[in-house]
């Protein structure tokens, strides 16, 4: 069978694989253009978010918007999403289970979006998404190809919010999205799969 966007989001909605749904306020599905090939990948929603239902509102989000804003993207170009769809308590890391039991959604999202550029944003997703021994102060910015998809990481926007001097980094790290992005499509087709 295969399942539509709104399918996905209504299983969400309802989801209780793991504990996190009994500490949520609102799950938090993936949002943005779904016709884009630029997918971007954090590890969970933060506190904001979990009271909206909605990915990266909140000071991180706005800092997301201002680096998009640099390199000439903005959110109505691409797709952003989580691999956890419910905030953990405190803002604590995800664990093992959780990222498993939620990881299928993500799987759903990244097969009827086909993108051909993914980046991860910090260390949690970079490591569940490219390679488990993924060193984000060292490799950001590097690229990794699969199924014809490019895969990226830069910091997460909380991590930047703590360290003003990663701002330029993960800046110059967009800029080279931009770049493989007209490099591999032009901004137009969507061929990848990526995980
Ligand atoms: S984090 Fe994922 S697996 Fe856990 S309850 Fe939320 S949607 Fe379900």
């Amino acid at each position: 069978m295969q399942y539509t966007w709104k399918d996905i989001e209504q299983h969400v909605n309802g989801c209780t694989c793991c504990p996190l749904s009994r500490t949520r306020k609102k799950p938090v599905m993936g949002r943005g253009n779904h016709q884009s090939d630029l997918m971007l990948i954090a590890e969970a929603p933060g506190g904001e978010e979990d009271q909206q239902g909605i990915p990266f509102v909140g000071s991180s989000g706005k800092l997301l918007d201002r680096l998009l804003q640099d390199c000439g993207l903005d959110r109505t170009e691409l797709y952003i999403t989580n691999i956890l769809k419910c905030h953990p308590p405190g803002n604590r890391e995800p664990q093992e289970e959780e990222k498993e039991a939620c990881f299928p959604y993500l799987k759903y999202e990244t097969f009827l979006l086909k993108p051909r550029i993914i980046v991860c944003l910090g260390r949690v997703a970079a490591q569940r998404i490219i390679s488990p021994d993924f060193k984000i102060t060292r490799q950001h910015g590097t690229w990794t190809y699969r199924k014809n998809c490019a895969l990226t990481a830069t910091y997460h926007p909380s991590a930047i919010l703590r360290d003003a001097s990663k701002y330029e980094i993960a800046r110059k790290d967009f800029c080279e999205v931009v770049k493989k992005r007209k490099e591999l499509t032009g901004g137009r087709e969507r061929e990848g799969l990526g995980i």
